[in-house]
Order: structure tokens, then C-alpha cells, then sequence
């Protein structure tokens, strides 16, 4: 007997807390800041921030500010409908900030998208971009409309 399978479709609505290194990350977002925590053990700063460091295990506690400005670390192009994400074609990439030394996934932009070869080319690792921030801010990721490369 062959076991049957059924196409189903959950829709959950659902609230989880950010925590608190989240939430004052989201807030510096609204003020048009960018903050991450360093280290105490490694000095390394992180971005976005989190209670503990990754490598050593250390707690941060020192809040950092850190540039808007940074280079791609690495990046991909999505010409597929997800839910909850922008309409497609959209690129997502890595941006290590100055002033971080880790990357922050991010929205790229500020350039035609339809050509995934020029994308690669336009972002590629090492490319210099800076944050365009939206006018009304509301303490989300998305207050980073994307990053455009540096002229
Ligand atoms: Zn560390």
C-alpha cells in the first residue's frame, strides 16, 4: 500500500521578541544608526549585534556604532515570488561594515536588477556600498531601503 500525501498550506500568524540586542539595534536603525557590540574577550565587533560572540562564547555589552558604508562580501539575485519578501528581481548580499567584522545581510540596489550577470559584476566582492535609508523610519531592517554601490 502505497502511503498517501496531502498538499497542505499552514498560515500561522505569530509574534516571537527580538531580544534585547535586537531591539536596540532596530531602534538605532530608526535614528538612522547602524549599532553592533564588540567583543570582550576577542574585540571583535559584531553587526547585527548579539548577546554573545560566536567564536569565544564572551557576552558583549559595549555598544558600538558603526558606518553605513562597507563592502560586499557576497551576494545572490532572486527572480522567484517568496512570501513576504519584495517582488522579484531583488538582490540580498552580505555588507561588512566598516568599523564591523562581521556581515549583515542586506537588500541591493539602486541598479537594474533584470540582469543577474551585471548584478555579479556591479556588486562583486570587495565593492564599496553605502546604505540609502528610508525618509520615515520605523525601527525595522527595511529602514535600509538597500545598499547602492559608492560612486
Ligand atoms: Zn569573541
Amino acid at each position: 500500500m502505497e502511503v498517501k500525501e496531502f498538499e497542505v498550506w499552514w498560515k500561522i500568524p505569530f509574534k516571537h521578541s527580538a531580544g534585547l540586542h535586537a531591539t536596540k539595534f532596530f531602534e538605532g536603525l530608526k535614528d538612522g544608526k547602524i549599532l553592533g557590540v564588540r567583543c570582550e574577550r576577542c574585540g571583535r565587533v559584531l553587526v547585527p549585534p548579539r548577546a554573545f560572540c560566536e567564536r569565544c562564547h564572551a557576552e558583549t555589552s559595549e555598544w558600538v556604532e558603526v558606518s553605513d558604508e562597507g563592502v560586499i562580501e557576497t551576494l545572490t539575485v532572486t527572480y522567484m515570488k517568496f512570501t513576504g519578501l519584495p517582488d522579484p528581481p531583488y538582490a540580498v548580499g552580505v555588507v561588512k561594515l566598516d568599523g564591523a567584522d562581521t556581515g549583515m545581510l542586506c537588500f541591493l540596489g539602486g541598479i537594474d536588477l533584470s540582469d543577474w550577470r551585471k548584478v555579479h559584476e556591479t556588486f562583486k566582492p570587495g565593492t564599496r556600498v553605502k546604505a540609502v535609508w528610508r525618509e520615515k523610519r520605523e525601527g525595522k531592517i527595511t529602514d535600509i531601503e538597500y545598499f547602492r554601490p559608492v560612486q
